[in-house]
């Protein structure tokens, strides 16, 4: 039986795992921590994300723990609600027209029980992968403990630090954004206190952006900061409470459930795949998460994946995996990596003409029935899963 190592189990890891376990193929996956990671990190499903993971029987408890969002708003910090999208009118474009609220643990838990079942399927915990070598009959990992994991491909789904992508020479070129991407949650409801507000809203503002997004027992606020301002300072509860009290003031302090600083990247790997080894999710790529479209489109990057890897074991020719890195590559650079750089310049552009300008021209998008559709087609990605059968 053909043997896929997949190194990482993240939203990413998992899905290409579950793919391949269910055509039969032998899978191990390799994950450096002790259990699943449950930090709090991506927690939107995009509709055509959701028709692909139907096929694991997952989307109803995913629905049932998570927040149906048929809405999304842009708003003016000052002024509020600037447009509306309503995800419904792609409702003969997908079985799923909202975006799903669902924290991105929740999803890797559910494959993990569906593939404990399951076998072919070996799940090492405390596998940090080191480095990888491949010759023509296989691949071998080379985990930090010392052993050897021996393998007819690999998968690296290690995340944006990936040791596969390391091992396999690929250089990550890009950005690092300049501010730190704060990220709170609490239990406070801003549904009550603001009028009209979308379960994810984009507050734009020339000073102060944010975001605010609802899960379904709390609000995730991410709030651009310096980053110079030391780690201490600014997760410290005193800082955190006066910067909420600035996005809406309560009198009373801000019950928090989270609070983490990260750098975000805007970077792509020159390659995906080098032999029997490819990378996917953000190991290839890493975004802002503005629009939501990092693990999104990892995950698509798996299923592209897996059903190019299937075919080869069962015979097709191995030059059909390069065409899984120009289809995905060229989604990651021209599609994602595009659209979260607008939608950021969205959010801080300093220049009220330049603003006014963006505004109009997603109010006058609402307004037109195939201008909206067409819009919600590109954000969601479903147009680019569409335009991929165009990339030889
Ligand atoms: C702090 C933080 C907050 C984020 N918040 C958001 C957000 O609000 N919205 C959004 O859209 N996106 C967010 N992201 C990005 C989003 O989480 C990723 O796009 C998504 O997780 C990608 O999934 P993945 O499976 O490719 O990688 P990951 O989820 O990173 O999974 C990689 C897995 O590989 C494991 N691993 C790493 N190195 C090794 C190794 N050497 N050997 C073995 N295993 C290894 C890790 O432990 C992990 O389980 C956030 C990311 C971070 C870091």
């Amino acid at each position: 039986m053909a043997h896929v190592l997949v190194a990482g189990a993240g939203p990413v890891g998992m899905v290409a795992a579950s793919c391949l376990a269910d055509a039969g193929i032998r899978v191990t996956i390799l994950e450096q921590s002790p259990d699943l990671p449950d930090d709090l990190r991506a927690s939107t499903f995009h509709p055509p994300t959701l028709d692909m993971l139907e096929r694991f029987g997952v989307v109803p408890a995913m629905i049932e723990q998570g927040l149906v969002c048929p809405q999304w708003q842009v708003r003016d910090r000052e002024r509020g609600a600037i447009a509306t999208f309503d995800l419904g009118v792609l409702k003969g474009d997908t079985n799923h027209p909202y975006r799903l609220q669902c924290e991105q643990w929740r999803l890797t838990r559910m494959l993990r029980d569906r593939l404990a079942a399951v076998p072919h399927v070996t799940m090492q915990y405390d596998a940090r992968v080191a480095d990888v070598t491949q010759d023509s009959d296989g691949v071998t990992v080379l985990l930090e403990n010392g052993e050897a994991v021996r393998g007819d491909f690999l998968v690296g789904a290690d995340g944006a630090r990936s040791a596969v992508r390391k091992g396999i020479g690929a250089q990550f070129e890009g950005q690092t954004i300049p501010e730190v991407f704060l990220t709170l949650s609490t239990t406070f409801a801003f549904h009550d206190a603001i009028g009209a507000l979308a379960n994810i809203a984009y507050i734009s503002d020339p000073v102060e952006w944010f975001v605010l997004l609802r899960t379904a027992s709390l609000w995730r606020l991410l709030l651009p900061t310096d980053a110079s301002e030391p780690e201490e300072v600014m997760l410290s509860e005193a800082r955190i409470q006066a910067r909420m009290q600035g996005v809406l003031p309560t009198g009373t302090p801000y019950e928090l459930r989270h609070r983490t600083a990260y750098r975000v990247h805007e970077r792509v790997a020159d390659r995906y795949v080098v032999g029997r080894v490819a990378l996917a999710g953000d190991a290839a790529h890493v975004n802002n998460p503005l629009g939501g479209m990092g693990m999104n489109g990892g995950l698509h990057d798996a299923f592209n994946l897996a059903d190019k890897l299937i075919a080869v074991i069962q015979g097709a020719d191995a030059a059909l995996l390069a065409r899984y890195e120009r289809q995905r590559r060229k989604v990651a650079l021209e599609v994602v990596q595009q659209q979260a750089l607008r939608n950021r310049q969205i959010m801080n552009q300093r220049d009220a003409s330049v603003r006014e300008a963006y505004f109009d021209e997603l109010r006058a998008t609402v307004d037109d029935p195939a201008r909206h559709r067409a819009f919600l087609l590109r954000g969601s990605l479903i147009q680019s899963l569409r335009d991929l059968e165009n990339v030889a």
